[in-house]
């Protein structure tokens, strides 16, 4: 008997009625629970998050949300474990999978109370420095940042139930701005469970934070001039989201964040047997391997100088063949399972796409004998690498985002081309260089900076304290141009800017400073 996942809803666990959606184990295909949002009186929620919710959230100061923020964070670490089963089960993460994404979330939801205990008992932000905009110094202009009054809808990837889930809250609850979350269904085990756990514990006031397990129904059509959006996922589903009508006539503010071809670039200084190539192979292993490759931030794209391709590749072949494939539950599995059955069905078809530009040099689509699973179950794949030696702007590889462990192996043969060919991923979250070479670097950052919202530059310097590229910091932003959906996350307190109105005041100095809360004593 499965269980039935609920939503939180104007203060109340709800069951949707009608069609039902099965969430499984990816490793064995076993149905673990339904849930089905069908019936829901979603504009209610809407109505209850933004009259009280937002009414208690502004009345807080920064600091008492921050204070908020450490006791959802504290609640997080103490169910750990709890957490960790739900996400070996529900969405074939391995310990190490699970525990990143649960430690992450823990991590985000820290560091945004940190920021928001150093500013107290501030309701409001100072944007920058005031500025005299008259003859004498009385004429006074100040940016300031106000929460806007609506309810911020944030929709979540499969990928990240519990970090993807607490990454927007943090921001958006320490801004003022009271939450309806809505992780997607397929793997929504984990994020239920955390909804639960924070309604229990007391921390959250009356209607700042909502929880819709499920389709997302109607609720985009309740949204208005006040309210956000905050999307995760596919550029498909983006796109749908951006065509939807009162969202485009209200101007409702929108944030995406889709898919990227990520991009590792080999200097042609390092060789083998070096610390930071070792870094190099182990960060690209991690990077396609982790989450099964299903990280918004994983390698698709690796360049490297043509020179080097061949001893490139053989590396690895031989560390990708040496990953064991299996059910999560059993301790020999290094990689789980894809999480859903369309997961398999889309990342076997992206393969075969990219197979007509480029060659497979390991893995592949044939199903493969997984460890500590049922003979047939599971949506499995092996760590999968293709070789283009030649390859070209139009080539497969800079247009199919495969979401899993798959990426293409790529030479270059100039720095120019080279460039073209990182940018033709069409705007991406992270590339990653590995070189020592300035005037290389300086190069190559120079020419893909802006199509990308992070580069991460890691050479000899920092072989033992690099972090590797797919860790999203909530310290820098997270998000990319073209499409990867020109949104901007975290980045510290910019990631508050979605849920603030920035106002400019204009007017006598002492006045102005004192709504902004700069005021010193100036004598003017
Ligand atoms: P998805 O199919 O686009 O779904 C994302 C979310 O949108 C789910 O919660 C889904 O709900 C919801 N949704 C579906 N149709 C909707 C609609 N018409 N209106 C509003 N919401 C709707 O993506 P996914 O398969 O979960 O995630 C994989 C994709 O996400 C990949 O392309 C990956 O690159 C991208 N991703 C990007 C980032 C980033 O930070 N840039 C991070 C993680 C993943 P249901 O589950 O209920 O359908």
């Amino acid at each position: 008997m499965s269980t039935v996942l609920r939503s939180y809803l104007a203060g109340e666990w709800r069951v949707g009625s009608g069609k039902e959606t099965e969430l499984v184990n990816p490793s064995t295909e076993e149905v673990l629970a339904r849930t089905s949002t069908g019936g829901l009186d979603l504009g209610g929620a809407v109505k209850l998050a933004r009259e009280r919710g937002g009414q208690s959230l502004r009345a807080m100061t920064i600091g008492q949300r921050a204070e908020l923020l450490k006791k959802l964070a504290k609640t997080l670490a103490d169910a750990r474990e709890e957490l960790i089963t739900l996400g070996l089960i529900n969405a074939g993460n391995t310990r190490s999978d699970a525990k990143f994404d649960i430690d992450g979330a823990s991590a985000t939801l820290m560091f945004y109370a940190e920021l928001g205990s150093k500013m107290g008992d501030a309701r409001v932000i100072a944007d920058g420095e005031g500025i005299p905009i008259g003859r004498s110094a009385r004429l006074y202009g100040q940016h300031l940042l106000v929460p806007r009054q609506g309810v911020a809808v944030q929709i979540n990837a499969f990928n990240f139930p519990a970090w993807g889930m607490a990454e927007k809250l943090a921001a958006a609850l320490l801004a003022g701005m009271p939450v309806i979350t809505k992780p997607a269904t397929s793997t929504s085990m984990m994020a239920h469970r955390i909804a639960q756990l924070w309604i229990e514990s007391g921390a959250l006031p009356e209607g700042a934070f909502s929880f819709l397990c499920g389709g997302i129904g109607d609720l985009l059509s309740f949204l208005g001039p006040q309210d956000v959006v905050a999307f995760t996922g596919s550029g498909a589903t983006a796109a749908q989201i951006r065509r939807q009508e009162n969202l485009a006539r209200h101007n409702v503010h929108l944030n995406i964040e889709a898919d990227s071809l990520n991009s590792f670039v080999l200097g042609p200084d390092l060789s083998l047997g070096t610390e930071a190539m070792n870094l190099f192979f182990s960060d690209a292993v991690k990077e396609i391997t982790q989450k099964a490759g299903q990280k918004c931030t994983a390698v698709r794209r690796i360049f490297v100088p043509a020179d080097r391709l061949d001893e490139v590749r053989e590396e690895l072949v031989q560390r990708l063949s040496e990953v064991r494939v299996g059910n999560p539950a059993d301790e020999r599995a290094q990689m789980g399972p894809l999480a859903t059955a369309q997961q398999l069905h889309d990342v076997r078809a992206g393969m075969a796409q990219l197979t007509r530009s480029s060659k497979l040099a390991a893995g592949g689509p044939k199903p493969i004998e997984a460890i500590g699973v049922p003979s047939g179950k599971g949506f499995f794949v092996s760590p999968t690498l293709l070789i283009q030696p030649n390859p070209s702007v139009a080539d497969s590889a800079n247009e199919v985002e495969v979401f899993g462990p798959v990426a293409t192996l790529m030479a270059f043969r100039e720095n120019a081309a080279l460039i073209d060919l990182v940018a033709a991923g069409g705007g991406g979250l992270v590339s990653s260089i590995y070189s020592d070479d300035r005037p290389f670097i300086e190069q190559v950052v120079t020419g893909i900076a802006p199509y990308h919202g992070r580069v991460t530059i890691a050479g000899e310097k920092l072989a033992g304290q690099s972090i590797p590229p797919g860790t999203v910091l909530p310290q820098l932003l997270h998000g990319g141009p073209g499409r990867a959906g020109g949104g901007e996350e975290l980045g510290g307190m910019r990631g508050l800017s979605l849920y603030l109105q920035r106002v400019a005041l204009q007017g006598h100095r002492p006045i102005v400073e004192q709504l902004s809360g700069t005021r010193r004593e100036s004598g003017v």
